[in-house]
């Protein structure tokens, strides 16, 4: 697999972010109708908020209207260091309208109960409907309740997934905490695509953090439904090395894959074993936001297939999918990559509403993951637009290595962790 330097990434990703606005510049002088377009953007999270800003940014003329059902988002990055300890609740909740609004988005508080796709408008739930010239949806993740026999929504009051920032967050939080003497926390991994695939991964690392302080006798297991994961090498050396005999990682080739789930003892039953926990994480299976039903845009996966120069549906024209809900493969589903696709897409749309041809995109991940609170490891991924195939490439990746410097690596996750929140949200 070739790597790149870390030198090289933030050049790459200066340089292509540069040549994105360049481009989308260059549009300017031709759009002479980008003042009466019309652009709305649904979900107010990393995708959705990004994708705003930076339409207004590439083109301040637009008519850019964004729709978020929730006055403030509770961030998924930051959740793992909350359910450890780490981090206060209050740091993940951030203000959707106020970073857009200086910028002249139009925000909206309400939830799209309707699109219709061929007349090019939304409703929203009090029944007002809005026109649009292009629409891009960002709404992030919904969970398949019905994958896993035993488990369902209900039963995730008391047995957390925490896969989506807020109340779930706190009841794994103060369940940790509350366990018994030498407790067994048992973490359910579901098989890709699932948001943020290295997340359990640094959950497991940051709870093993809270129980070697607080109750070192304390195991961690993690069912995983995959062979193989984000990140393995290194988070195999951690757990070995930062806490030897806490972490076991059994892989769906060992046990096979979890047949049902017991919620009342709290037991899980995989096709040749089970395993009682005292605290039971449960990590759904997944699936696009429901939003993308009203316009039936998934395909039979739960996901939306768009195509990446564009990120435009390929089921129903002038709808862009981006974030997690869309399929983006090679790019995992994390808020790095989400705002990446956010900008490739609104240059995209800028210059479609402009007449002109869209850029092909260079679009980049980077994705950190702390072991402690201290030291942390990363993925990079550069992708490119393939014409031929209409799919995304990767042309260059690389990870922290077993022996690399975390303690660094600590330090530029918690100041990339700053500079998202910002741009995102201020
Ligand atoms: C534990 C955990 C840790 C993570 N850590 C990282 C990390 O360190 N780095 C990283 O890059 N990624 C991380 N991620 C992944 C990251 O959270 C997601 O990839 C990211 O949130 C995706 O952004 P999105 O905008 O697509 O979806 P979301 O952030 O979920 O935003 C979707 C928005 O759409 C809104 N919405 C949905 N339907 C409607 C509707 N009908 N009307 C109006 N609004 C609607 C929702 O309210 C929501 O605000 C982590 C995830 C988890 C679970």
């Amino acid at each position: 697999m070739p790597t790149i330097s870390r030198r090289h990434f933030l050049s790459l990703g200066l340089g292509c972010g540069g040549l994105l606005l360049d481009a989308c510049w260059q549009t300017q002088g031709t759009a002479n109708h980008l003042d009466r377009a019309k652009v709305i953007v649904a979900g107010g999270g990393f995708a959705g908020l990004n994708a705003a800003k930076a339409l207004k940014r590439i083109a301040p003329e637009l008519h850019v209207t964004l729709v978020e059902k929730k006055a403030a988002y509770l961030s998924c990055p930051g959740s793992n260091q909350v359910i450890a300890g780490m981090m206060p609740f209050s740091a993940l909740a951030h203000d959707v309208a106020s970073g857009a609004t200086k910028m002249g988005v139009n925000v909206l508080a309400s939830t799209i109960i309707g699109i219709d796709p061929q007349k090019k408008n939304i409703t929203l739930t009090d029944g007002t409907q809005l026109p649009y010239d292009r629409l891009i949806l960002a709404p992030g993740i919904d969970f398949r309740w019905d994958a896993i026999e035993g488990y369902n929504e209900a039963a995730s009051k008391h047995i957390p997934h925490a896969w989506k920032a807020g109340a779930q967050t706190l009841l794994l939080q103060h369940q940790l905490r509350a366990m018994r003497t030498g407790g067994i926390v048992a973490i359910t991994v579901p098989d890709n695509p699932y948001r943020c695939p290295p997340g359990p991964y640094e959950r497991a690392s940051l709870i093993a953090h809270f129980l070697k302080n607080h109750n070192p006798r304390a195991k961690i297991l993690i069912l995983d439904a995959k062979s193989r994961f984000s990140k393995q090498a290194a988070f195999t050396h951690a757990w070995q090395k930062i806490y030897p005999g806490m972490v076991e990682w059994i892989s769906s080739e060992h046990e096979g894959r979890i047949d049902h789930i017991d919620t009342r003892h709290r037991i899980v039953h995989t096709e040749f074993n089970h395993h009682k926990a005292d605290v039971l994480n449960v990590i759904p299976p997944q699936r696009a936001g429901k939003l993308v039903e009203l316009a039936d845009l998934q395909d039979p996966t739960g996901w939306c297939p768009v195509t990446p120069l564009t990120f435009e549906s390929v089921k129903a024209p002038g709808i862009h999918i981006i974030g997690d809900a869309c399929i983006a493969t090679p790019m995992p589903k994390s808020a790095f990559a989400a705002q990446s696709q956010s900008r490739a897409c609104a240059s995209a749309v800028v210059a479609l509403l402009s007449g002109k041809t869209p850029t092909h995109p260079i679009l980049i991940n980077h994705c950190y993951s702390f072991v402690d609170p201290e030291r942390a490891i990363s993925v990079t991924g550069v992708y490119s637009y393939q014409p031929s195939g209409k799919m995304l490439e990767t042309l260059s990746s690389g990870e922290t290595a077993p022996d690399g410097d975390w303690r660094q690596e600590g330090i530029y996750a918690s100041d990339w962790y700053g500079l998202m929140m910002k741009e995102t949200f201020d």
